[in-house]
C-alpha cells in the first residue's frame, strides 16, 4: 500500500470525542516502551508521527491517525507502568475495554509484545480481551533485532504458549530499527480491509 497522507486527529478518552464516522479502524495495544509508536511510524514512514511514550497527556488516550483519509490507526494506551497508581491502572483498563467494546469502526486489534520477554499478566490480559470481544488479534512481536535466530525462535513459543494462542493464530516478528517485517504487516492489513 502506498500512504500519501497521514495525520494525527484526536487524543480522545470518551467515546464521545471519537472520530464520528464510518473509517475502518486497525488499533494498536501494547505496554508501554515496547515500540508500537516505532511501529506505526514504521508503516507509514514517518519519522514522530506517533509518539505517546513521550508525549505527555497522550499516554492515557485513544489516539487517532487518519491514512490518506480511507482507514485509520488507532493508538491505545501502553500498560505497564511501573509506578502507577491502582486508580490509574483502572482508568486505562477502562478506556481500552470502552474503545474495544464500542467501537464499530474496528477491523482488527494488533498486540505489541516484547520479543525479550515472557508476556506480562497485563498482555494475557490484553489478549483475551481482543479475542472476547470477537477480534482475531494479530500479536506483533517487536525487537526482533535484539535476538539472534534460534532465540527467536525459542521465544516465539514462548508468547504462543503463555498467551494461549490458537496453533492458526497469527504471530509475527519485527524489527523497527532495522525496518523488517513490514510488508508482512501491510499484507495482513491489506488482507483484512479487502475482506
Ligand atoms: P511505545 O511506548 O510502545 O510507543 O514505544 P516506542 O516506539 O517509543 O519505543 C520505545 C523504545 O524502544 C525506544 O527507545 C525505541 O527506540 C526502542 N525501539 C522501538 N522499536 C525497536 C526495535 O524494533 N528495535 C530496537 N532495538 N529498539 C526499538
Amino acid at each position: 500500500m502506498k500512504i500519501k497522507k497521514s495525520a494525527f486527529v484526536i487524543s480522545a478518552v470518551s467515546p464521545a470525542q471519537y472520530p464520528q464516522d464510518a473509517l475502518p479502524e486497525i488499533a494498536f495495544a501494547g505496554r508501554s516502551n515496547v515500540g508500537k509508536s516505532s511501529l506505526i511510524n514504521m508503516l507509514l514512514n514517518r519519522r514522530g508521527l506517533a509518539k505517546t511514550s513521550s508525549t505527555p497527556g497522550k499516554t492515557q488516550t485513544v489516539n487517532f491517525y487518519d491514512i490518506d483519509e480511507i482507514f485509520r490507526f488507532v493508538d491505545l494506551p501502553g500498560y505497564g507502568f511501573a509506578k502507577v497508581s491502582k486508580a490509574q491502572k483502572a482508568t486505562w483498563g477502562k478506556v481500552i475495554e470502552t474503545y474495544l467494546k464500542s467501537r464499530e469502526n474496528l477491523l482488527e486489534v494488533l498486540q505489541l509484545v516484547d520479543i525479550r520477554h515472557k508476556p506480562s499478566q497485563e498482555d494475557k490480559q490484553m489478549y483475551a480481551w481482543i479475542k472476547s470481544f470477537g477480534f482475531n488479534g494479530i500479536v506483533v512481536a517487536t525487537k526482533a533485532d535484539k535476538l539472534s535466530r534460534n532465540q527467536i525462535a525459542q521465544q516465539k513459543k514462548v508468547i504462543r504458549k503463555e498467551l494461549d494462542m490458537a496453533p492458526d493464530a497469527i504471530l509475527i516478528c519485527i524489527s523497527s530499527s532495522e525496518r523488517t517485517g513490514k510488508y508482512e504487516v501491510w499484507d495482513l492489513l491489506n488482507a483484512i480491509f479487502e475482506a
